[in-house]
């Protein structure tokens, strides 16, 4: 009767942990997925903001060669202006010299005229000198109003480009508003994956206690033969987001196929699956004492087996969440992680 309800409860704490785990998997994909996204809109975001530069330069490029051609017009205009009016003063200054003389005034022409021809010939003369200097004078008048017109309709096409530049900048900056908050959620998304991924690798408070004694002494080195650890326990800064991530294990750097040995005599817990940590052992070695063997490639024990020190458990893998093959190696002593370094 005892022995039936430790197994009802053994198995109703496996059901747990096994849905607890899938939740929380679950969970982790849903935010790999959401970041995914975020990270296709960053993108999306960042070329929109290139495309929206180029236009920028090109409006930039066009407004500055405007300005140039307003400012060479400017000059021609002044220039025309001063010719205007020197050809204006000169013709006032005819007209006015010509009635101080009363040389061919029209009253002279008219009163020393000898009969009507001659009359009508002075006439003539008149006509074509003032004719002449008028047309000069129109002619340097519609100069200056067409280069005037140019330098005006090159003026409000600057100005409506100037607006163009306003709109497309202030959309610029709309956007990289929107793609700096895109990737600020981004971050904080990724910084929490990450803490959750650490803690879905690590089994602390999963068969840590349980009868036994612990014999003491140093423990095996849970890949003989391989000695590289790529990770160190405890917190480290994530190099690229600069915050602080606890790692609650060492990695050993090793090839697959490589055979993982128990550290210390004791029973196995758990010889199965577990989330992040891939196919993994751990072993009760009485005490409060049991250490984790993850991301194996076959495990070679079951649940209950008694192993002895320096047995083998399992091959060494990269399955779970793991870039390459190694062990990932955890102390626990009394429900808590402790640097496995203290035991080897
Ligand atoms: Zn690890």
């Amino acid at each position: 009767m005892k022995g039936r309800m430790r197994s009802v409860i053994a198995i109703a704490m496996t059901l747990v942990l096994i849905f607890g785990i899938t939740f929380s998997y679950g969970d982790i994909d849903d935010m790999k997925d959401k970041l995914a996204e975020g990270e296709q809109q960053e993108k999306e975001l960042a070329s929109q903001i290139n495309s929206l530069q180029d236009q920028v330069a090109n409006l930039e490029n066009r407004i500055s060669s405007t300005e140039k051609k307003i400012s060479k017009l400017s000059a021609q205009l002044e220039k025309e202006k001063a010719k205007l009016e020197e050809r204006e003063e000169e013709l006032g200054k005819r007209l006015r010299t010509m009635y101080k003389n009363g040389s061919v005034g029209f009253i002279d022409v008219l009163l020393s005229s000898e009969n009507v021809s001659e009359l009508l010939s002075n006439l003539q003369l008149i006509q074509y000198i003032y004719s002449n200097d008028e047309e000069a004078v129109a002619f340097l008048q519609d100069q200056y109003d067409s280069t005037k017109k140019k330098t005006e309709e090159l003026k409000t096409l600057k100005a409506d480009l100037d607006e163009e530049k306003g709109k497309l900048d202030h959309k610029e900056s709309q956007l990289a508003a929107k793609k700096s908050k895109v990737s600020a959620a981004n971050k904080a998304l990724e910084k929490k994956i990450d803490e959750e991924l650490a803690a879905s690798e690590s089994l602390i408070g999963y068969g840590g206690s349980g009868g036994g004694s612990y014999g003491g002494g140093q423990f095996a080195w849970p890949t003989p033969g391989y000695y590289n650890i790529t990770s160190q326990f405890g917190y480290r800064i994530h190099p690229i987001l600069g915050y602080k991530k606890f790692h609650a294990g060492i990695d050993i750097g090793a090839p697959s196929g490589v055979r993982v040995v128990a550290a210390a005599s004791g029973t196995v817990v758990l010889a199965s699956w577990y989330g992040g940590l891939g196919n993994c052992v751990m072993i009760n070695h009485g005490g409060g004492l049991s250490t984790v063997y993850g991301h194996n490639s076959s495990l070679t024990v079951s649940v209950g087996q008694s192993v002895r020190k320096g047995q083998t458990i399992a091959r060494v893998g990269s399955t779970g969440n793991s870039t390459g093959p190694h062990c990932h190696f955890e102390v626990h002593s009394g429900g808590a992680l402790v640097n496995p370094l203290n035991y080897l």
